[in-house]
């Protein structure tokens, strides 16, 4: 078996970790569905920045009950093959960084509602005000500005040349990040794009079908690391 503590993990959290998206689920709960739908819709047909569409998200909404908030991000669930996954990666030294570009505000309760939260996760942060909801970006990178919260930057700075990294993910804003880690878990929209890309990846499901994938590698003598992923990241190490 190999030393699990040369690979380095990085999970989305909308619709990987958890069921459904937890940030559009929010908005179009308490928000105007039609406005939120066209925002959405901006956002996945490369409109509008990830940035902008928090922003007006956020600014539709008037007046939000807190606790009602609460009770809603307390229904939505989690795959539930991922509490083994994470003892699996606990088990093998494998370090796990939650990377997203949806907010700390519902990261944080779901992840201390599953008894999760030593996670390690970077999100942009939300804070509820007088019933308003106001967002903040506090990893936005003007380099990289249709994300909020690039999630390449936290691979860059969270592995290093040694490192053999994965990466698993559902949607539109782990298009680019996928792209600097040497093995991508891929569904839905990422998928489709890593398909359409011709880019290398491994469809899954759920957490269990990621664990027995990675169980195989780590049976193999050595990984061999994506090409392409080698390069993106030693132009990225070299910018710094
Ligand atoms: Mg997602």
């Amino acid at each position: 078996m190999m030393d699990g503590s040369k690979l380095k993990i990085f999970i989305d959290f909308d619709g990987t970790i958890t069921t459904e998206d937890v940030g559009d689920a929010i908005f179009r709960k308490f928000g105007d569905p039609i406005k939120t739908e066209a925002i959405i819709n901006d956002l996945h047909n490369d409109r509008i920045t990830s940035r902008q569409c928090w922003d007006l998200l956020c600014s539709s909404i008037n007046q939000i009950d807190e606790s009602e908030l609460n009770r809603f991000i307390n229904s939505l669930s989690i795959d539930n093959s991922f509490h083994s996954f994470v003892n699996f990666c606990e088990d093998n030294k494998i370090d796990l960084f939650v990377l997203s570009d949806g907010f700390d505000y519902y990261i944080k309760k779901i992840l201390e509602r599953e008894n999760l939260s030593h996670l390690k996760f970077f999100a942009n942060t939300l804070n509820v005000v007088n019933g308003k909801l106001i967002p903040k970006y506090p990893f936005y990178n003007p380099d990289y500005p249709t994300s909020a919260n690039p999630k390449r930057d936290h691979i860059i700075d969270n592995s290093s040349d040694d490192d053999y990294s994965i990466y698993i993910g559902d949607g539109n804003s782990d298009k680019d990040a996928a792209q600097y880690c040497d093995y991508i878990f891929a569904k839905n929209g990422l998928l489709k794009f890593c398909e359409r890309e011709r880019i290398s990846y491994y469809p899954f499901k759920n957490f269990d079908d990621v664990k027995t994938r990675i169980k195989e590698l780590l049976s193999r003598k050595r990984l061999k690391k994506r090409h392409q992923a080698q390069i993106k990241r030693k132009h990225a190490y070299e910018a710094e």
